[in-house]
């Protein structure tokens, strides 16, 4: 059970993106040609969370093997033609190699909008899933705003969204997106990259250019590691390079924005001010709240009863 089982939050993104109502051919994809499947199981055993595959409307169009290049000979026999669902194919290619590059953690691979769940549902995040669609809808026209700035308390879902946002970038628009932790993925990389016996060593100014060009971009987690001064240099100058690129940028923290006062000169904060807008998520942690529900159902210890 999801809390969009119709697509309409997908929908909505192309309905914004257009500027009025989008009435697609297939409901299933919305016209993107592709549909995410999703394992029974994600994360168990070593699985993926679910994979990109055709959609059915497509399938149905399909006149050639279904192999590279995706052609088909015409009735002459002598011409050779593209299969009507060739861009459809091409465009999934480019999807699944984007997909394993973005770094998205296992546990959110196969997450959208479609995937919050009805009891992780609570006002701050659907106003939040909003914004997030004027997010993506307006993320190449230069005048839109194209940061968003999530806080709130651990388990509130604001990973969750985040990621749901690359999710959402990936199939509508086909682009590479990214997702880092900003202690492990970002400050500990970079610091790895000082290090001889990394096998990263000397890439750093690889992984900063990789970091300040990719078109959408998440940024876990921050506000753990501003002790020190290397830290909040290297953040500067990432959250610099990304506003003056024009590039979306989703950052999440468990604290306002406000609470950057006061670190690096209060540089990152102005930075932070001018490209995003700021969206609080406070709710109870829901892990906890669904511990409560069980706990009051006062069902006793495990066994026959
Ligand atoms: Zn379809």
């Amino acid at each position: 059970m999801s809390l969009d089982p119709d697509n309409s939050l997908l929908n909505s993104i192309l309905t914004t993106r257009l500027g009025k109502p989008f009435q697609p051919q297939c409901k299933a994809c919305q016209d993107l040609g592709i549909v995410f499947e999703s394992n029974l199981n994600p994360g168990q055993g070593g699985r993926d969370a679910g994979t990109y595959e055709l959609c059915g409307c497509q399938e149905r169009l399909t006149r050639c093997d279904g192999q590279a290049p995706w052609m088909y000979s015409d009735r002459s026999g002598r011409t050779m033609r593209a299969c009507p669902s060739r861009p459809a194919r091409v465009k999934l290619e480019r999807l699944r190699h984007l997909y394993k590059r973005s770094d998205i953690p296992r546990r959110y691979q196969g997450s959208f909008f479609s995937s919050i769940r009805p009891d992780q549902v609570h006002t701050d995040l659907m106003l939040a899933v909003e914004q997030s669609i004027e997010l993506i809808a307006h993320m190449d026209h230069p005048d839109s705003v194209k940061g968003l700035y999530l806080y709130g308390p651990t388990g509130c879902g604001k990973t969750l969204l985040s990621c749901a946002i690359l999710n959402e970038i990936l199939r509508v628009f086909v682009l590479p997106v990214k997702y880092a932790k900003i202690s492990r993925d970002i400050l500990g990389r970079l610091q790895s990259t000082f290090n001889p016996n990394s096998d990263i060593y000397g890439a750093g100014k690889k992984i900063e250019a990789e970091l300040g060009s990719v078109p959408a971009l998440v940024i876990d987690d921050l506000g753990v590691q501003r002790e020190t001064e290397w830290a909040n240099q290297v953040l500067y100058d990432l959250i610099d390079t990304r506003y003056e690129n024009d590039l979306l940028t989703v950052f999440t923290s468990n604290e306002p924005m406000e609470s950057w006062r006061g670190i690096a000169g209060g540089r990152v904060l102005s930075r932070l001010r001018e490209m995003c807008r700021e969206f609080p998520i406070q709710m109870p942690d829901y892990r906890e709240q669904i511990h409560a529900d069980i706990q009051s159902r006062n069902l006793g210890p495990w066994g026959p009863a």
